[in-house]
């Protein structure tokens, strides 16, 4: 089951900017089912727990404050060879490396401010779905 299903946070800078609706769009048109949706906001504690495969990288302290600072919206998608094909859509980590008419490239403005989280392999979109949803969350 995992094999089909990435996860995705739309960035606190993408939600402040109102690009929600649009970047849930072209996830939908590129053949993404949402599993489960969340709109939330991420104490520094619960960033800090999220991204700590990058507590030892110098950026760690302005990921966690970035992540932190507003709400983001939370979802577990499912498609065909979904975390592949989803960091395919998100393009690069960052913007300026984005290919034309990725999400990164529409919306994102800086490598820290990049709009959208892609998980990148099958086994950290169990761990970061499982993360935000229970079972019962999960359709
Ligand atoms: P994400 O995990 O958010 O989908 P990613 O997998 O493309 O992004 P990672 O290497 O996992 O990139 O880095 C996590 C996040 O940390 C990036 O999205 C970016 O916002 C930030 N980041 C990564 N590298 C740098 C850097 N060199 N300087 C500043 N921020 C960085
Ligand atoms: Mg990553």
């Amino acid at each position: 089951m995992a094999t089909n299903r990435t996860f995705t946070m739309i960035k606190p800078d993408a939600v402040a900017n109102g690009h929600i609706g649009a970047i849930l769009n072209d996830i939908i048109a590129d053949g993404f089912k949402i599993v489960a949706m969340k709109y939330t906001q991420l104490s520094p504690e619960m960033a800090s727990k999220f991204y700590a495969v990058h507590k030892e990288r110098g950026f760690f302290g302005d990921l966690v404050s970035f992540m932190s600072s507003g709400p983001i919206v939370a979802a577990i998608l499912e498609k065909d060879n979904a975390v592949e094909d989803f960091r395919k859509l998100i393009g690069a980590t960052n913007p300026a490396d984005a290919a034309e008419g990725t999400i990164r490239n529409k919306y994102a403005k800086s490598i820290d401010a990049n709009a959208v989280h892609g998980s990148d392999s099958d086994e950290n979109a169990e761990i970061e779905g499982s993360f935000y949803f229970t079972a019962f969350e999960k359709f």
